[in-house]
């Protein structure tokens, strides 16, 4: 019997250069391989941004598209889950820390404030303390500001501690906010669409290393970690595991 074996790939610095689209070398590479293995893609963009760097007709062109790392999953081009931030903690929950988040930000005394302190996503929040509609020298100043005092890894502290039980994970990323999503809504969330089927897992991608956003499924057991460093490299790689028996 032959081994099932699933190839996913991570999008960003991994099938594209970062923020561009693929080159048609790297679409056609990826149709070439699927002659021997299922292929799969796991990005934590929307799915209007990754048909854009991957092509309209993304969904029917690989065997799984997990977008927002699989809050939207999608099989063979039907769309087999969909889960949001929302629908998981409910509308008190939520509430209950947006009020307190506003609460915090409206008694923070840092030099500048503006507006958009809490952006709301499908699959987490996005809190700035200086708020996101800052301009970019505004944006500079409060990253320099924040690292001597602190400011975000202080309220994500307090956070933590007064939403224990939200069981919610805190990412600083970026110059001016953090990350606010529930444990396990990393790229590893799309595991369970497909860990019964395959008999290996490999995953592709190029922020493998500890606080990069390809980490947790790179060191999941239930794959194959593979770190890249380009496009070029990923194909590769992909020859040398697949292609050259
Ligand atoms: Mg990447």
């Amino acid at each position: 019997m032959a081994k099932r074996i699933l190839a996913l790939f991570d999008v960003d610095g991994t099938l594209t250069v970062p923020r561009k689209t693929a080159s048609k070398q790297t679409l056609d590479f990826l149709q070439e391989l699927r002659k021997v293995v299922k292929v799969g893609i796991v990005g934590g963009s929307d799915l209007v941004k990754i048909q854009e760097q991957l092509g309209d007709n993304v969904l029917t062109a690989y065997d799984y598209v997990f977008s927002e790392n699989g809050l939207v999953a999608h099989k063979g081009g039907e769309q087999i889950a969909v889960q949001s931030l929302k629908v998981h903690l409910g509308e008190d929950k939520l509430k209950r820390f947006i009020n307190f988040v506003l609460h915090y930000i409206a008694d923070l005394d840092i030099p500048i404030k503006r507006g958009t302190f809490i952006e709301f996503r499908n699959g987490m929040l996005n809190v700035s303390p200086i708020g996101r509609n800052c301009s970019q020298e505004e944006r500079d100043a409060f990253e320099v500001f924040d690292k001597e005092a602190g400011v975000r890894p202080k309220m994500v502290e307090v956070l933590r501690k007064e939403f224990a039980e939200y069981n919610l994970t805190y990412s600083i990323g970026g110059q001016i906010s953090f990350d606010v999503f529930p444990q396990g809504w990393d790229k590893t969330y799309c595991l369970r669409f497909v860990e019964g089927d395959f008999d290996e897992i490999h995953f592709f991608g190029d922020k493998t290393f500890p606080g990069g956003n390809d980490y947790e499924i790179f060191m999941s057991e239930k794959t194959v970690g593979h770190t890249v460093t380009s496009p070029a490299d990923t194909e590769k790689q992909c020859t040398e595991a697949f292609l050259s028996q």
